[in-house]
C-alpha cells in the first residue's frame, strides 16, 4: 500500500517513518510512503498557504489552491488514491475504519492546520473526511499518523507472526484481555494462576471472561453494536453466579 502526505510540517514524520514497524516496513517494501510540502506549491512569494477568513473571525485559513495543486500532483503519482482529509468534522475513526483503507492500494491524507481548511478544497478534492477523536489538535499529522499506523499494521506482512493483528481490541467488538510477562511476582501484584496451568481450554475461556468484563466495565458501547455470543453469555452469567456467591458469603 501506498501512502502520500500532504503537510505543511514534513520533518514532522522524518521519525514516524524511520522506527519501529513503519520503519521496516517501508524498508521491506510492505508499504510506502512519501512526504509532500503543501508550500512547495504556493504561488505565493513568501509561500503563504493560509489566509484571513472571509466573514470575519479568529485565526487562519488554509488557502484552496496550494492544497488543490498538492493533491493534482500527489494524483499524478498515485492515480488510484483516494484522498482523506483529517479533520475534527470528519467521519470518526475506528478499527473498522482501519480495516476498510487497508483494503485501498493508495491514499493520500490530507493535514490541516490554523483553524481549517477553504471548504471547496473539501468539494473538489476530498474522497473522505477523517475525525481521529472528539478532541481538537493542533494539526492533521498526528491522526494522519494514527491512521497510516493502524491500517499499515494491517497490510498483509507488515506485523511479524510475533505481532498478529489477530485478537486485538475491537477486531472482534470487545476490548482485548490483559497481558503478563515475567516476573511471576512484582510489587506483591502475581500472575492469575490460570495462566500458568498449561491448560489452554481453560485459559482461552479466562480471556474472553476477563476481556468481557473489561469491555462492559469501560465500553458498554461496544456490547450494544455487537450483541453478546451464546458462548459469551454463558460465560457472563457464570461470572455473575460466583459473584453472587461470593457477595452471598
Ligand atoms: N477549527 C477547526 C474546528 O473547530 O473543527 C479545528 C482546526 S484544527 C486546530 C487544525 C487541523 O488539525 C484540522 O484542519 C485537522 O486537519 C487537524 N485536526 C485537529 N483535530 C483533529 C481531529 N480530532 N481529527 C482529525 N484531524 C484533526
Amino acid at each position: 500500500m501506498k501512502f502520500a502526505v500532504l503537510t505543511i510540517f514534513p520533518e514532522i514524520f522524518d521519525g514516524f517513518f524511520k522506527e519501529s514497524i513503519i520503519g521496516r516496513a517501508i524498508e521491506d517494501g510492505k508499504i510506502e510512503a512519501e512526504v509532500i510540502d503543501i508550500r512547495d506549491f504556493s504561488k505565493d512569494r513568501h509561500k503563504n498557504v493560509d489566509d484571513r477568513p472571509y466573514g470575519g473571525g479568529a485565526g487562519m485559513v488554509m488557502k484552496p489552491e496550494p492544497l488543490f495543486d498538492a493533491v493534482l500532483s500527489a494524483r499524478a503519482k498515485y492515480p488510484d488514491a483516494k484522498v482523506a482529509v483529517m479533520s475534527p468534522g470528519g467521519e470518526k475513526y475506528s478499527q473498522i475504519f482501519a480495516e476498510r483503507l487497508s483494503c485501498l492500494d493508495e491514499l493520500i491524507i490530507v493535514c490541516g492546520r490554523y483553524e481549517g481548511i477553504d471548504q471547496r478544497f473539501f468539494e473538489l478534492c476530498c474522497d473522505i473526511e477523517i475525525s481521529v477523536g472528539d478532541y481538537v489538535l493542533t494539526g492533521g499529522e498526528i491522526p494522519a499518523m494514527a491512521v497510516i499506523d493502524s491500517v499499515a499494521r494491517l497490510v498483509p506482512g507488515v506485523l511479524g507472526c510475533s505481532e498478529s493483528a489477530e485478537e486485538e481490541s475491537f477486531q472482534s467488538g470487545r476490548l482485548e484481555y490483559p497481558h503478563y510477562t515475567r516476573p511471576f511476582k512484582f510489587r506483591g501484584h502475581e500472575v492469575p494462576d490460570i495462566l500458568l496451568s498449561g491448560n489452554h481450554g481453560e485459559i482461552r475461556k479466562w480471556r474472553k471472561a476477563v476481556s468481557l468484563i473489561k469491555t462492559l466495565k469501560n465500553r458498554p458501547d461496544l456490547l450494544l453494536s455487537n450483541p453478546l455470543t451464546g458462548e459469551e453469555e454463558k460465560i457472563l452469567s457464570g461470572t455473575i453466579r460466583r459473584l453472587e456467591d461470593f457477595v452471598r458469603k
